[in-house]
């Protein structure tokens, strides 16, 4: 779908051209996220995330005596600058916030605090549920950063900048992948 709105065009069918850390996850799940189109993203974003933002935004708020809020982490690959962002940089640690840390989501976020932490070079961060106060905190030593760092970076390099099909990365996070009908077809996880 085209849109025209004041002498620009916006098409709509264009892939995003993003990629989130959460994606990130799995090569597969990334390449397939970077090449989304823009209408299927808007379809499936409701009211809930704009209303979530305005939650998270209000939180921050208060960080933002002690801590660098939403702070830029830029990446280079194949000769593009790729820019993420974490919550809260705060004197050695990084929090990340979530409406609710559960057992589905924690492989997810688990993972997305670490690469925060890998490419910042903190060892400690906080998962706050802001739901029900939990707060999950991670530390790692430097291997596992150095780990942490290589595999976010080769699973950025194959969701952008290669051409086929990464291969799969299959786990528990798979039930939570909204392109496992087309990278699984109809497969048995
Ligand atoms: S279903 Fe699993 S293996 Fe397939 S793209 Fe999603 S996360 Fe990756």
């Amino acid at each position: 779908m085209k849109i025209s709105v004041g002498g620009i065009e916006l098409d709509l069918d264009k892939p995003v051209e993003r990629v989130s850390v959460v994606d990130l996850i799995c090569p597969r799940r990334g390449w397939y996220a970077y090449r989304e189109p823009v209408s299927s993203v808007v379809s499936g974003v409701d009211e809930m995330v704009v209303a979530g933002q305005l939650v998270h935004a209000a939180v921050l708020n208060q960080l933002r005596d002690r801590c660098r809020v939403e702070v830029p982490v830029e990446v280079e690959v194949c000769g593009q600058r790729r820019r993420f962002r974490a919550d809260a940089v705060c004197d050695g640690y990084v929090i990340e916030l979530k409406k609710r840390y559960g057992k589905a989501y924690a492989p997810l976020y688990i993972w997305q605090l670490k690469v925060y932490m890998a490419l910042l070079n903190v060892k400690r961060g906080y998962i706050v549920s802001l739901e029900d106060g939990y707060v999950k905190e991670i530390v790692v030593d430097d291997a596992e950063l150095r780990y942490v760092r290589e595999v976010f970076l080769d699973h950025l390099r194959k969701a952008v900048c290669g051409e086929g099909e990464p291969e799969r990365r299959v786990g528990q996070w798979c039930n939570l992948c909204k392109f496992r009908g087309p990278c699984l077809s109809g497969r048995l996880l």
